[in-house]
């Protein structure tokens, strides 16, 4: 990757820039006056994003860059960069290349030694885990799950037992199913959180184990519309000697005669497959 130190300074800049969720007061100071002052919007739907330059009365030319010509158009906001323009990224709302395009034209900009600018602001994830009351120190976010169950159960196995929050978009028409599949793999006392609408008319919050979520969502269409965002709380380990097997218990009862707490613990994890850390807190409660 291209570090600052090396970057020419005839070429432009490429701004990405953060636009509302849905509440159009939450535009930066700083967003409107980058894309009123470069060159060039490159946006994931110019029609759409047209209407929030005329909210806005910023007249500078947009240019598409969605997925599909995301790849091959880079060239063209390359070479406006190259000879010295510009250039701001947009997409249709919130931060660009957070489940929206501008990935590949953010690598090849910086490949190519131009500086790259981010102008931060709305992003429904982070909307919604600032909001949330969930652990938000360290959390993971999963995007979009897949569409068909078989593989949006095998994706929510794979993070059935992490321990940070969770978070996943999802479509509305979808997110029963979704809440569904949830309580099946992580199980109904899992709490979770819908985030609906951020930022608009009908927003909405609503934070409960994954059962009552579920019935809830389910029992009231309202709440199958509009945007949604879905946080679950990190797996917790049980605690104490009923989270693991007695075979386990064996193993580690019989290493730790041979040797320290410590290393009893991680030998045990590696033959029976459990986290050193649980093995280590077993074997602390055990001494
Ligand atoms: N780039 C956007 C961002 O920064 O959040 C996300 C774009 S992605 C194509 C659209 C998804 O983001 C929606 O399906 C929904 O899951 C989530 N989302 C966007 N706006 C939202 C809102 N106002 N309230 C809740 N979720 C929203």
């Amino acid at each position: 990757m291209t570090t600052q130190g090396v970057l020419n300074s005839t070429t432009g800049t490429l701004y990405v820039v953060a636009t509302p969720i849905g509440n159009l007061d939450d535009i930066s100071a700083r967003a409107l006056k980058v894309l009123r002052d470069v060159a060039l919007i490159a946006a994931e739907d110019t029609r759409h994003s047209m209407r929030l330059m005329q909210h806005f009365g910023i007249p500078t030319p947009l240019a598409a860059c969605h997925e599909h010509n995301e790849r091959d158009e880079g060239s063209r906001f390359l070479a406006r960069l190259q000879a010295g323009d510009d250039v701001a990224l947009i997409s249709d709302a919130g931060t660009p290349l957070i489940s929206d395009p501008g990935y590949h034209l953010v690598r090849q900009v910086r490949a190519a030694g131009i500086k790259v600018v981010p102008v931060p602001g709305p992003c429904a994830l982070i909307a919604a885990l600032s909001a949330a009351g969930l652990p938000s120190d360290r959390f993971i976010f999963e995007g979009f799950l897949p569409a068909k169950a078989v593989g949006r159960r095998a994706r929510l196995e794979a993070v059935k037992e992490e321990p940070r929050t969770l978070i996943f978009y999802e479509a509305p028409h979808r997110i029963l199913e979704c809440l569904e599949d949830m309580e099946l793999v992580f199980g109904g006392e899992r709490v979770a959180l819908l985030a609906r609408e951020l930022t608009k008319t009908f927003e909405t919050l609503n934070g409960l184990p994954l059962a009552e979520l579920r019935a809830w969502v389910a029992s009231d269409s309202n709440q199958q519309r509009g945007e949604c965002v879905v946080l679950v709380a990190g797996w917790q380990a049980p605690e104490g000697d009923d989270a693991v097997s007695a075979d386990t218990l064996r193993v580690l009862d019989l290493l730790l005669k041979e040797m320290p707490l410590k290393r009893a613990a991680a030998v045990a994890a590696e033959i029976t497959g459990v986290r050193k850390n649980l093995l280590y807190q077993v074997a602390l409660e055990r001494q």
